[in-house]
């Protein structure tokens, strides 16, 4: 079956909760980083016991019917093997569509190398996100690295000179961040005058204590200036042309009301459509839930008896009641809002 057909058929069953294996996946390749960020305790980190090259392989081969993976980390191109962990999914899933990981930008060598190497293995889409999270005075405080602006806007720059990849600016909208949007874009387009706002895409702040390990930040809500800087975003952007630029504007449409209750605005589909594998092998549902579902290296190196376990299917059905930390990451929005398409457009399902 075609890729894209195949990716159409899964999201149509996934609305009708019949999907059954998931085709995304959030892959950690590393929790090594460089970067000194003061919400995230990742870089505190020092990487142990992460899958094996050989590991990961036998993951792909056992995963062909994956479409979609994002290769994240820690940095996920500080693991010296990361082009090899990407070719093993290229090689081993004919399916996969999307490629995308995001990165820091510290390195733009590195970063801009990585890219090229990946591109060489002719992915059917491949996207990056450079973290950026302001102008350079406030992201360097966020990032904890002097000079992190300036490394950052130097590898989006390089990566946009790729013809063979889609790259963008990923911001994260905290409290110290939030209205500063539009100064970070002006100072970027001071270097790259071409950059526009249909480059940035921006995200709400989350607590993980599988992922990010910065469970100390659990009682504080997401600024409620959020949703207006978000609205002023759209309206600079004008109308989607894309299907992508859509599911994003459908996902900062509900970042209001997820905001106003704390709850997931719409039902979320993990486990179903998407799931996050950790770089040890422990899978979850995704990366806000610290609830795990087992081990890939004691399940024959696949995810399907892990999701297809008695155990998925109880967190599945607390999935639908909203009995989860609730959140409204991109990563598993996305799959939610495909798996809603139905119901939110045409008024049923
Ligand atoms: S947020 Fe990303 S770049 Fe920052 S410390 Fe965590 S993993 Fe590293
Ligand atoms: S809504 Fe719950 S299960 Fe879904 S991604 Fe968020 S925390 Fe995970």
């Amino acid at each position: 079956m075609n890729s894209w057909v195949k990716l159409s058929t899964d999201v149509l069953s996934s609305n009708f909760g019949k999907l059954g294996l998931p085709y995304k996946l959030t892959y950690i390749v590393t929790k090594e980083c460089h970067s000194r960020c003061v919400n995230c305790k990742i870089w505190r980190i020092k990487p142990q016991n992460e899958l094996t090259l050989d590991e990961v392989t036998q993951f792909a081969r056992n995963s062909p019917f994956l479409s979609w993976i994002d290769f994240t980390g820690g940095e996920p191109t500080d693991r010296p093997d990361f082009v090899q962990v990407v070719k093993a999914f290229l090689d081993h899933c004919p399916n996969l569509i999307f490629v995308h990981f995001p990165c820091n930008g510290l390195k733009p060598d590195r970063i801009e190398q990585v890219a090229k190497e990946i591109i060489a293995l002719k992915p059917k889409r491949f996207v990056v996100t450079v973290s950026i999270d302001g102008p350079s005075k406030v992201n360097d405080g966020i990032r904890g690295i002097k000079g992190d602006f300036t490394s950052a806007v130097e590898t989006y720059r390089r990566l946009s000179q790729l013809k063979e990849l889609d790259v963008f600016v990923g911001m994260t909208l905290y409290p110290n961040n939030v209205h500063t949007l539009d100064q970070m874009v002006s100072e970027i387009q001071a270097i790259i005058p071409e950059f526009s706002y249909k480059k940035v895409h921006v995200n709400v702040p989350h607590v993980s204590g599988h992922y990010y390990g910065n469970t100390e930040h659990t009682d504080e809500r997401p600024s409620a200036t959020i949703p207006d800087v978000i609205k002023s975003l759209m309206k600079k952007r004008g109308i989607p042309l894309k299907p992508f630029e859509w599911v994003e504007r459908l996902y900062h449409n509900q970042v209001a009301k997820y905001i106003e209750t704390g709850k997931t605005p719409i039902d979320c589909s993990s486990i179903m459509s998407s799931t996050y594998l950790a770089e040890e092998g422990t899978l979850y549902p995704c990366s806000i839930w610290d609830a795990p579902l087992g081990n890939i290296r004691q399940s024959g190196y696949s995810l399907v008896p892990l999701v297809q376990s008695a155990r998925s299917k109880l967190m599945r059905e607390k999935i639908k009641k909203k009995d989860c930390p609730n959140c409204w990451t991109p990563c598993d929005a996305y799959p939610s809002i495909a798996a809603s398409i139905i119901k939110t457009t045409m008024g049923v399902g």
